[in-house]
């Protein structure tokens, strides 16, 4: 691929690098705390436990799609159980060993989990994706009804931090991700698909993307406190 921009010739609208890297040390030193270990009946997670906004990850490890191996998405769960803890908020995060693919597999235990600890609350689904041309891609998922005040938020800070962000494009979030299939029972869900240049600490991407991450969670979990 020969990508027409590269992130280094976008002007970001907040281009403030140094409060930006004291954002990711912060989420990366709260990457690092041990979670609740869970088991379910198709494999095991890690929670973080809080309050409000769930960060989850259902695909940190190697996982089963109709019965063909998918490779993990290494690094999105310390992401989500670090946004979690930054936030007050809950994480969530596959562990190994994983039978199918929560973001596949209709009523996935997981699915069931995540349900079960956001209630009310919204669900940001973290996954991985390659370079296309875009840094972040939110899908809105069947009914985007349920992403209401939640996607400009992610569409302003990664503005400002000075990504390339999508809606929809490359991945909508269908009725068998875990967005869609929490929409169908009628919770607010998003999903957010980061390339893997956004964890790696030797690109610019990662600066970016962790602290736009950590300032649209606080800035939602703050908007839920108020309007509570
Ligand atoms: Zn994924």
């Amino acid at each position: 691929m020969n990508p027409e921009s590269i992130l280094a010739d976008i002007t970001p609208l907040a281009p403030d690098l140094r409060q930006r890297t004291q954002e990711v040390s912060r989420l990366l030193e709260l990457s690092q705390s041990a979670a609740k270990r869970e088991r379910g009946p198709s494999g095991a997670w890690d929670v973080a436990t809080g309050q409000g906004i769930v960060f989850s990850a259902p695909h940190e490890v190697t996982h089963f799609r109709d019965g063909v191996e998918k490779t993990a998405e290494q690094g999105t769960g310390p992401l989500a159980l670090a946004l979690a803890r930054y936030t007050g908020g809950i994480g969530i995060t596959t562990a190994a060993e994983q039978d199918g693919d929560p973001n596949w597999d209709i009523d996935n235990p997981y699915i069931e989990r995540v349900d079960n600890l956001a209630a009310s609350s919204p669900t940001i689904d973290l996954h991985m994706m390659r370079p296309r041309g875009v840094d972040v891609c939110i899908g809105l998922g069947p009914v985007p009804l349920l992403t209401q005040g939640l996607w400009p938020v992610f569409v302003e800070e990664a503005a400002a931090a000075g990504l390339r962000v999508s809606l929809n494009w490359p991945f909508w979030a269908g009725p068998r991700s875990v967005t869609g299939q929490l929409q169908a029972r009628g919770r607010k869900a998003i999903q957010l698909e980061l390339t893997w240049e956004c964890f790696d600490p030797a690109h610019l991407a990662m600066a970016r993307s962790w602290s736009f991450l950590a300032r649209a969670a606080r800035r939602l979990a703050r908007m839920r406190t108020s309007s509570a």
